[in-house]
């Protein structure tokens, strides 16, 4: 057994400065730091409790944007009605995500800063980049059926495991911080790094930088989202692949697409490529398939996950026909 610290703060000022010493970490639904805590994967000294800091409001501005605390839980996300309405992607993803009781539990902002769940990472003793850079990545050789296509290197392929972020990312969600350097605002799609050669920087953050709030700009287009994941069993399982996807159709053309993967990049991985294909292109499933195929075009497939190419390509055209005809997932 380890002796930990334990400080419970009541303001962001507190914390940040509470977790100023580098062998802190923040706790907040716990259902990710835990986790690694107890796998020996995190090691921290010191948590500090954020629990009782006033960021969990859902608040609707009349730009129809919407603004979300970082302690709001997933569930409550889920269910707030401006969410349902102005980005149902975002409620979709929640609740595919985890189970209900891990739901009631987890933030916002702590779902962003999850770690991936390959099993070389977790089992602590297999090389692994990540957890002790330098030492390999033990599935490129490795069982390698859930790991990543997009974005990877030789250094790492694991998948990020975060389903929101994914529609965080297809609708230019920002993410909001304060850090001893005081507040600044990041792009979801930059909060997220490729793992280039360093796998083990995951996020911009500078040690006790903490998240507060999550902002989506008003987007007509994202009304019509959905999210659509396809998995191994229906529920309480990460993706293989899935889609947050929305068109706005005018006179039988895409005049605006919005496109994001899950399940397949190294992070939760924009579909620039395809968005440029369907934009100005006839709404139909001939378009849509020739956008997946261009954005799958770099994938770079394993031994065991090459079927995920194929599967990506066709989550993608399902989602884009269900966001054509209104059809929630
Ligand atoms: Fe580690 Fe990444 Fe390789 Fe998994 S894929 S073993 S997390 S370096």
């Amino acid at each position: 057994m380890r002796p930990l610290r334990y400080t419970r703060v009541a303001t962001v000022e507190e914390a940040v400065a509470a977790a100023a010493d580098p062998a802190s970490a923040y706790l907040a639904g716990g259902t990710t730091e835990v986790d690694l805590i107890r796998a020996g994967i995190a090691r921290p000294d010191h948590l500090v409790d954020v629990n009782d800091l006033p960021l969990a409001a859902i608040e609707e501005p009349a730009d129809g944007g919407l603004r979300i605390g970082a302690l709001a839980r997933m569930t409550d996300v889920a269910r707030a009605a401006g969410v349902v309405a102005r980005f149902p992607a975002v409620s979709q993803a929640l609740l595919l995500g985890a189970s209900e009781q891990l739901r009631n539990m987890a933030s916002l902002g702590g779902n962003l800063r999850q770690r991936t769940r390959c099993a070389y990472l977790r089992d602590g003793i297999s090389p692994c980049n990540k957890r002790e850079p330098g030492t390999g990545c033990a599935a490129l050789d490795g069982l390698n059926r859930g790991h990543a296509v997009l974005g990877t290197s030789e250094h790492c392929i694991a998948t990020h495991p975060s389903d929101v972020a994914v529609a965080l990312v297809a609708f230019d969600a920002v993410v909001h911080t304060v850090g001893p350097a005081g507040p600044r605002a990041i792009a979801a799609d930059d909060f997220f790094l490729l793992p280039g050669a360093t796998p083990e920087r995951e996020h911009p953050l500078a040690h006790g930088e903490l998240i507060v709030a999550l902002a989506l700009p008003p987007s007509a287009v994202a009304r019509r989202s959905v999210y659509l994941k396809v998995r191994d069993r229906q529920s309480y399982e990460f993706a293989l692949a899935s889609v947050a996807a929305a068109v706005q159709v005018d006179g039988g053309v895409v005049t605006d697409a919005r496109l994001a993967l899950g399940g397949v990049g190294t992070k939760p991985w924009r579909a620039r490529a395809a968005e440029a294909v369907l934009t100005g292109g006839a709404a139909d499933e001939a378009t849509f398939r020739r956008a997946a195929v261009a954005e799958l075009e770099r994938a770079v497939a394993r031994e065991h996950n090459a079927f995920k190419v194929e599967l990506a390509r066709r989550a993608i055209v399902r989602a884009l026909v269900r966001s054509r005809d209104g059809a929630a997932a």
